[in-house]
C-alpha cells in the first residue's frame, strides 16, 4: 500500500477539510447536547443498529409504542463507535428521530482491517460466520482455511454450507466428501443446500433453515458460490442483486457499501454488505496463521527454537504433529501456503512506488 506524497496545496485542502467536519461535528453534538438539555427527548429505550451511514444511524425500535419502527438517529459522542447489529439506548426526539445515548456490551466483533491494516469493526453481535462454498466453482482449500483461520481470530464460530449440492455428480462427490470430512474431524459443522429454485431452496431444507433461525448470521465465501441467492431465498422481498456484488479491484477492495441487518421470516437475522462477504482475504501475520489452525494452535509456543519457522528445523512441534498425522496432509500445505502467500504480498506491498 503505496502512499503518495502530497503536496502543500493539497495538504493545506485536506487540513481545511478536516477541520470543516470537525466544526460540523462538534455542533451537532452542541444541539444534541442542548436538546437533552431541555429534555425535549422522549424516555430512554431499546433499540438496534440495522445501518449506519457516517454520523447517522438507522435504529430500530424494540419497544414500547414504536416497536418495530425505523428512526434515524444521532448518537452523542461519548458512546464510542457504532456499527450495524449493536444494540443500544435511544431516546425519542423530534420528527421520527432519535438520539442514542448508550451502547450495550457486544457479545462479538467482526472487524476487518481498513486501507492502512487498522483493524475496524463492521458489524457486532454476530453469532456465527456462514462460509459458503460449492461444487463450482472447485472449492480450494487453501481459500477456505484462510476464511477459517480469520473466523478464529474473530473469535465468531465458523459454519460450513455446502450450495449446490444439486451439481454433486460422481466425477466431484468423493472429493467434495473427503475435504467435508476433513472439516467436520475438526469440529466445524458442515450443512447442505441448494438455492436453485426447484432444487430444494433454502425454505424447504430444515437443517438449513435450523442453522440461521433465531440466530444473527453472515454469509461468506468466493464469488459464484452463490451468497447472493441464498440471501434472496431468505429475503424474497429484498431486491439483492445476484451475480456480483463484489467491489473488489485489483488493487485490493474498496467497499463503501454499509452493512444491513435484515430479520429473516423464519425468526433470526442476517447482517450483509459487501465488504463482509469478502471476510478474511487481508493480509495476516504468521502468528495470527498459526492461531486461526485449531489443530496448531495448542503446539504454539513447542517448538524447540522459538523463532521455529517450521520448514525442518529440529525439534519443531508442528512438524512432528504433521508427521504422526494430527495435522492432515491438506491442511499442513495450505498452512504452509498461506504462510508463504502473506510474506509474497507483504514483499510486494512493499516494493510498490505509485
Ligand atoms: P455469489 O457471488 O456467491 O453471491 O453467487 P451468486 O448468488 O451470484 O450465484 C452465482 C451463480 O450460481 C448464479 O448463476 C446462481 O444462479 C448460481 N447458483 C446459486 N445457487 C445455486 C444452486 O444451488 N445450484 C445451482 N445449480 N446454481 C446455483
Ligand atoms: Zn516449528
Amino acid at each position: 500500500m503505496a502512499k503518495r506524497r502530497l503536496n502543500k496545496q493539497q495538504q493545506w485542502r485536506i487540513e481545511k477539510i478536516q477541520a470543516e467536519r470537525t466544526q460540523r461535528a462538534a455542533r451537532k453534538e452542541r444541539s444534541i447536547d442542548r436538546q437533552l438539555e431541555a429534555s425535549e427527548l422522549g424516555d430512554e429505550q431499546a433499540g438496534l443498529v440495522i445501518a449506519h451511514f457516517g454520523q447517522q444511524l438507522d435504529v430500530e425500535a424494540r419497544e414500547g409504542e414504536r416497536a418495530g419502527k425505523v428512526l434515524r438517529c444521532y448518537a452523542r459522542a461519548n458512546v464510542g463507535n457504532l456499527v450495524t447489529g449493536d444494540r443500544v439506548v435511544w431516546r425519542p426526539a423530534a420528527d421520527d428521530t432519535g438520539v442514542i445515548v448508550a451502547r450495550q456490551e457486544r457479545a462479538s466483533l467482526l472487524q476487518r482491517p481498513d486501507n492502512f491494516g487498522q483493524l475496524k469493526p463492521v458489524a457486532a453481535n454476530i453469532d456465527h460466520i456462514i462460509l459458503v462454498i460449492a461444487p463450482e466453482p472447485e472449492p480450494h482449500h487453501n481459500l477456505i482455511d484462510r476464511y477459517l483461520v480469520a473466523a478464529e481470530i474473530t473469535e465468531i464460530p465458523a459454519v460450513i454450507l455446502l450450495n449446490k449440492c444439486d451439481l454433486i455428480n460422481d466425477r466431484n462427490r468423493e472429493q467434495l466428501e473427503t475435504l467435508l470430512a476433513r472439516y467436520q474431524a475438526l469440529d466445524y459443522p458442515v450443512v447442505r443446500t441448494a438455492a436453485r429454485p426447484g432444487t430444494g431452496a433454502p425454505e424447504d431444507n430444515p437443517e438449513f433453515e435450523a442453522l440461521v433461525r433465531d440466530r444473527t448470521s453472515v454469509f461468506v465465501g468466493q464469488s459464484g458460490v452463490g451468497k447472493s441467492s441464498i440471501i434472496q431465498t431468505l429475503l424474497p422481498n429484498e431486491s439483492l442483486r445476484v451475480g456480483g456484488l463484489s467491489e473488489s479491484t485489483g488493487k485490493g477492495t474498496h467497499t463503501t457499501t454499509t452493512a444491513r441487518l435484515f430479520h429473516l421470516a423464519t425468526g433470526g437475522d442476517l447482517i450483509d454488505s459487501p465488504g463482509i462477504r469478502e471476510f478474511g482475504l487481508w493480509h495476516m501475520t504468521p502468528q495470527e496463521i498459526e492461531q486461526g489452525f485449531r489443530e496448531i494452535r495448542p503446539l504454539i509456543g513447542h517448538c524447540k527454537f522459538r523463532n521455529c519457522r517450521h520448514q525442518g528445523e529440529p525439534g519443531c512441534a508442528i512438524e512432528a504433529a504433521a508427521a504422526d498425522g494430527r495435522i492432515s496432509p491438506a491442511r499442513m500445505q495450505s498452512f504452509r501456503r498461506i504462510l508463504y502467500d502473506m510474506a509474497e504480498q507483504q514483499a510486494r506491498g512493499l516494493g510498490v512506488v505509485e
